[in-house]
This record gives C-alpha cells, sequence and structure tokens, in this order.
C-alpha cells in the first residue's frame, strides 16, 4: 500500500502496517524479544539486536513519519531522550540559539547537562525571528524552536525561523509537541527536525512516556540513528504497540480537543475571575496571524492567569476541579490542569520564569475531549 497517498485520517490508521506476514494479525503484535535468530553469523532478517531495531517500533516510526512528511522516524524512550540525541550531535564549542519561554525540562537539560559539555545556550525571545540575527556567529549550529510555546502559548514563526536557518547553515529543529502533527507540520515549512515528547497527544491515553525524532534529511537521519543505537534511549515492544493504538484515533481526538479548547477559551476570556487567557485562536493574540497560517487549528491548550490571587488561592483553584485532574503533561483524553510554577517549570529560575510570563497565579489547561457541557461546568463551580 502506498500510504503517502492517503489523507492523514487514513496515514494515522494504516501508516508502516501491513498485516503481520507470518499470521495475518490486522494488528501490529508485541514483539517481546531482545535478540534475533540468525541463520549464519550476520545473516537475519533484518533484525539483530533489539536495541537497535524492533518490529512494533519500525512500524510505529513509520506511521509517525508518514504524519509529519518525514522521510525516516526514530522513537525513543522519552521526549528528554529525542532531545538529548539532537544536541549530541554537537561538539565542545558549538551554540545553540533557543527560546526563552521552553519546557522545563528542556532548559534544564540545556542548563544543567550540556552546558557543562562545553555547549553554549543563548535564550531569546522569538516571538520576531529578527531577534535570532544578532547571536548568529560560526559557532552557531543548532536553532531549537518550541511553537505554541510552553505554557505562555506565542507563535514562533516557523518559515521565517527557516529561512534563517538556511542562510547560516544551522540544522533547525522544531518541538512540535504542543501542535502535533494534526495542526501542525514543521518540516513542510523548512525545518530539518522534528521533535514529540509522544507521551502527550501522540500517545494521547496518558499510559505512555515516550519521544520521537522526524527529518528527511539523510545525513541527519544517519547521525541520529547512530546516536540512538549507541547511546540507546530506545522504546520498548509493548509501548510502541500502545501508541500505534493511540495514533488511530489521534485525527479525532484532536478535533475534539479544539472544538472544546476553543469553548474553553471563549469562557475564560471575559471571566471577572480571569486576568489573562493565553490562546492562539484569538484574534487579539500577538502571533495570531502566523498561526492561522502555520497551523491547521489552535488546540485544546491553554493557560490563564488568576485575577487577584496570591499562591494559597491559586493552588485552591487548581486543587478544586472535579473534570480537570490537577496532573503534570498534557494531551490525553482526560482533562489536566496544572500549576507550571511549581510543577512543569520548577526547573527554572523564578527570575528566568516570570520574564517568560511563568507567575505564580497562572495555571495551564489541557482541555480534554469529555463532554463540553461537563467541562464548562466544572470551571463555572471553581472559577464562580
Ligand atoms: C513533555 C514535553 C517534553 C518532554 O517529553 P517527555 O516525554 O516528558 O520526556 C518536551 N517538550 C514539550 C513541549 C513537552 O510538553
Amino acid at each position: 500500500m502506498n500510504h503517502s497517498a492517503f489523507k492523514f485520517g487514513t496515514r494515522a490508521i494504516h501508516a508502516g502496517q501491513e498485516p503481520d506476514p507470518t499470521t495475518g494479525a490486522v494488528m501490529t503484535p508485541i514483539y517481546q524479544t531482545s535478540t534475533y535468530w540468525q541463520e549464519s553469523p550476520g545473516k537475519h532478517k533484518g533484525y539483530a539486536y533489539a536495541r537497535g531495531k524492533n518490529p512494533t517500533r519500525s512500524a510505529l516510526e513509520k506511521c509517525l513519519a508518514s504524519l509529519e512528511n518525514a522521510k525516516y522516524g526514530l522513537c525513543f524512550s522519552s521526549g528528554m531522550g529525542a532531545t538529548d540525541a539532537v544536541v549530541k550531535m554537537l561538539k565542545p564549542g558549538d551554540e545553540v540559539i533557543t527560546g526563552n519561554d521552553l519546557y522545563g525540562g528542556t532548559y534544564r537539560m540545556f542548563t544543567k547537562v550540556f552546558a557543562n559539555y562545553g555547549i553554549k545556550f543563548h535564550f531569546i525571545d522569538l516571538s520576531n525571528p529578527e531577534n535570532i540575527i544578532p547571536y548568529v556567529n560560526e559557532h552557531t549550529k543548532l536553532l531549537w524552536v518550541e511553537t505554541p510555546t510552553n505554557p505562555t502559548m506565542q507563535i514562533v514563526d516557523i518559515a521565517s525561523c527557516a529561512a534563517i536557518a538556511k542562510t547560516h547553515h544551522i540544522t533547525f529543529a522544531v518541538d512540535n509537541t504542543f501542535a502535533s502533527p494534526y495542526l501542525q507540520n514543521p518540516l513542510d515549512l523548512g525545518a530539518d527536525i522534528v521533535m514529540h515528547s509522544v507521551t502527550k497527544y501522540l500517545g494521547g491515553h496518558s499510559d505512555v512516556v515516550m519521544g520521537a525524532l522526524l527529518t528527511s534529511d539523510d545525513k541527519l537521519y544517519e547521525q541520529l540513528s547512530f546516536i540512538h543505537n549507541s547511546c540507546g534511549a530506545t522504546p520498548g515492544p509493548m509501548d510502541s504497540f500502545l501508541v500505534l493504538r493511540g495514533l488511530k484515533t489521534l485525527h479525532l481526538r484532536m478535533k475534539a480537543h479544539c472544538e472544546n479548547g476553543k469553548q474553553v477559551a471563549l469562557f475564560l476570556k471575559d471571566h471577572p475571575a480571569i486576568e489573562k487567557v493565553y490562546w492562539p485562536g484569538f484574534i487579539e493574540h500577538p502571533n495570531h496571524e502566523i498561526a492561522k497560517n502555520q497551523m491547521r487549528d489552535f488546540g485544546g491548550m491553554i493557560s490563564i492567569v488568576l485575577k487577584n490571587a496570591d499562591l494559597h488561592k491559586t493552588f485552591d483553584i487548581a486543587s478544586g476541579f472535579e473534570v480537570f485532574t490537577l496532573a503534570e503533561s498534557l494531551g490525553g483524553v482526560e482533562s489536566l490542569i496544572n500549576h507550571p510554577a511549581t510543577m512543569t517549570h520548577a526547573s527554572i529560575p523564578k527570575e528566568e520564569r516570570e520574564k517568560a510570563g511563568v507567575v505564580d497565579n497562572l495555571l495551564r489547561l489541557s482541555v480534554g475531549v469529555e463532554d463540553i457541557e461537563d467541562i464548562l461546568q466544572d470551571l463555572k463551580r471553581v472559577l464562580g
């Protein structure tokens, strides 16, 4: 089957997956094996040892590559494992330009792990890509962008970043976790690498931790694939199976996340208990036009700043919901609420955090796919 000819939902269900050649099983089996039989040394069926390759994982890698319009996919044991592999392509003395509004774990890895290896990171405001240019020098090797950003939902213009990266021969990677491939395909806009925390929308059921890298560049794939196998942050077959299953409803779930997200954003917009709502679907959002151009819809992630709320009141509100579960993570079928300052972004120093708008009275909502009436009722009950 030539999967590339099909539309998104069909690829989410079928890409990379054929009936099992041995039994005809329609669903890709969980190949729970660490090693494979060799007829004579080196003579095998393409699989030698499961760190390098596993059929369940191979099916998933092909499916994810198809959804991002990429030639190649690599799955990792977490999103951070995937990011780690990208930075490991660099050498001491190399420099990275990235946003000042990053996922907390990415910021922590850059500053607390890789800074010790002699790699220099510039954290800058990417809402205008021209801001990149003064930081470019002959050592600049990687541009790392997240859009929409976490948690303040800033939008970075991917095509403009790609043009700058190309001019200066910088590898350009986009963390596409918040949008998912349903809403945005960075490779089509000129990015070299897409990274996903598969844990979030792709898995979609809050039961797997996984990461992925997608690229169409032969040389980058070769390097990343070497690091993947050499450093070994590879996921197991059971987790690969769970994500293959989750992906089959990605298009249906994303549609529902977007619909519910829009209703929640509109409900919160002029609410008297709310000072500010961050959601790229508002015309007033500073980069709304760019969001409209590079995304197909606006997603289910929304952040709010509570009016006149100290930490105590913010905690009370965050803990008072029934439909929204207070928890880290996002992108699952269930609605979650998170307090970034003490949870997902606690590893970023207070001063840095507040510069990026992550104040103590900010809460982040991952709007799930429950019935919208129940979601809105839950918000009304807690916020008044
Ligand atoms: C969760 C997340 C990550 C890290 O992924 P893990 O699967 O938790 O390792 C990276 N970037 C973003 C935007 C995330 O939300």
